[in-house]
């Protein structure tokens, strides 16, 4: 079984070299994720000159390790809107959501893209909670989407209530991406990786970018790095928290061609993936507030509860979840800096409308959806209910990993200890090498836990992970903890 997801599995991505000069571009894009690459292929469309900068690999954040749906029935979604942002909100994030879908296929149709793209039906199911499942119905067909209910999955899974729509898509997430990459580099997108800027500031006008040996002047820069909290304050964390989840693939004979999720939690979420004649359904389940459940061995362990199937991939992902359920798209105040977030698990449709959205004000164009997805949007009072929650979880996290290292989660190739007066973690690797790191997190000083199963340092507060040599891999920490003697 491979701990990794089945997307990095094999695929053929360009590689870059680390940016090793100084260089001035009308817009900068730090992050190369579904938010980054989509930003770059619709700026390049335009007479501006574009840099991509990644600080470790394109493609291998969070968008590596997506279920890689791409539909609008997102759980029960518009109801919960409803009661936040009213019924014409509502209705506006489905056109968005049906929008985005359209889009990617057109990009796909036009560039003739090979990713596996596959008309599916989408389901959405409960276990118990009827009443929900209604609610979003009513609302659905009020909106006028063609629902169809059901009790049974294609599969011959027999749910308790459940409707679906014929109109969305399953797809190869870095297939697609790969290929628009290559596309940028046609158009003449500049792309560096092992590039990570580390700060920004303005300047007459524009924003010298710090990379760590260089400096990027740039008009625009595009922040589309996941987790933007490290490059000033927008307060993020008080607007969000984060869920994780568990994933796995493992082969099937039939192709069912349907991808499904259910309401209440925990989440349980279904694809099928068909490629040479081999098809694999991917399972993810188990999601959770990050701050709560930080023994992964365990958490992996609920995947495996059937021993009818013989996974062959497995792996975890995390999404920013916002408060108020929109994601957060657009500009930053009155400045030229522009960020796309907290997507709520449903980054594939709302990753790359924030490509399109970002592209269309810096090139000065109208897009319907800019004041539905503004960052600086009131937040309602049902948002700020969620706050003393997202508040808790990261203290609870803060103070349960200094006050125990819960050693019993580990084998006996994970030890604590202090050396020069510091705390470290060290992993032993197979071949008996020590891998140290201080174990602090350089973002908010949490004391870090160790994923054994996908050897990272993580931050059990805000969701900062490292790999076993300390290099930061995820934000908002953007500083490494590797050790050194001196
Ligand atoms: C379990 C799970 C399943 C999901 N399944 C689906 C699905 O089926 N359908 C769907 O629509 N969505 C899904 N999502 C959501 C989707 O995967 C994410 O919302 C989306 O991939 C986020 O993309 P991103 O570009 O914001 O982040 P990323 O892909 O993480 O890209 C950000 C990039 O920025 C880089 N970076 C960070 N800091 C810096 C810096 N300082 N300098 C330079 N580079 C930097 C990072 O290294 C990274 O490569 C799922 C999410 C989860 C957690």
């Amino acid at each position: 079984m491979k701990n990794t997801s089945i997307w990095l599995d094999g695929i053929k991505k360009q590689k870059f070299r680390k940016l090793e000069k100084d260089i001035d571009v009308d817009v900068l894009i730090v992050g190369g994720g579904i938010t980054g690459v989509s930003s770059a292929y619709h700026l390049s469309t335009g007479d501006l000159s574009v840099c991509l900068v990644e600080k470790n690999k394109l493609l291998e954040g969070v968008t590596s390790r997506t279920t890689g749906k791409l539909t609008y029935l997102q759980e029960n979604i518009y109801s919960k809107l409803v009661n936040y942002h009213g019924k014409e909100n509502s209705k506006l994030y489905l056109d968005s959501q049906r929008d985005a879908i359209k889009l990617v296929r057109g990009i796909i149709d036009s560039n003739k893209i090979d990713c596996n793209l596959e008309k599916v039906k989408s389901y959405v199911f409960d276990f118990k909670d009827i009443e929900s499942v209604e609610e979003e119905i009513h609302l659905l067909n009020e909106f006028g989407v063609d629902l169809k209910l059901s009790d049974v999955l294609p599969s011959g899974e027999n749910i308790n209530s459940s409707y679906f729509v014929d109109d969305t898509y399953v797809f190869h997430p870095l297939k697609y991406l790969s290929k628009l990459v290559d596309i940028c580099v046609e158009r003449k997108v500049d792309i560096y990786e092992d590039t990570k800027v580390v700060s920004i500031d303005e300047e007459d006008g524009y924003y010298i970018c710090r990379t760590d040996n260089n400096l990027i002047k740039a008009k625009y820069v595009v922040i589309a790095v996941h987790y933007p909290y490290f490059l000033f304050p927008f307060l993020m964390p008080f607007k969000s928290y984060l869920e994780k989840s568990y994933i796995e693939a493992f082969k099937v004979k039939k192709n069912y061609n349907f991808s499904a999720i259910n309401i209440s939690k925990p989440i349980v979420s279904t694809r099928f993936y068909e490629n040479n004649g081999d098809v694999y359904q991917i399972l993810l389940t188990n999601s959770h507030n990050y701050c709560f459940k930080n023994n992964e061995e365990k958490n992996f362990e609920e995947l495996f509860k059937s021993d009818e199937r013989d996974t062959l991939y497995t792996w975890s992902n995390k999404d920013i979840m916002t408060n108020d359920l929109l994601p957060y798209i657009g500009r930053l105040n009155d400045s030229n800096i522009l960020i796309g977030t907290g997507y709520n698990t449903w980054g594939m449709t709302n990753g790359s409308l924030a490509g399109k959205i970002i592209s269309d004000i810096i090139l000065d164009r109208k897009n319907r959806y800019i004041e539905l997805f503004n960052p600086h949007r009131k937040l309602n009072l049902g948002s700020f209910l969620n706050f003393p929650v997202a508040l808790f979880s990261s203290a609870y996290s803060f103070i349960k990993t200094k006050v125990s290292k819960n050693k019993e989660w580990y084998s006996n190739r994970v030890r604590f200890e202090k050396r020069n007066g510091k705390n470290v973690g060290i992993y032993v690797d197979d071949e008996g090498e020590e891998h140290i790191v201080y174990n602090l997190c350089p973002h908010m000083k949490c004391s870090l836990i160790f994923n054994e199963i996908e050897k990272t340092w993580d931050c059990p507060c805000h969701g900062s992970r490292f790999n076993i040599d300390g290099k930061s891999i995820e934000g908002p920490s953007n500083y490494d903890i590797t050790y050194s003697e001196e």
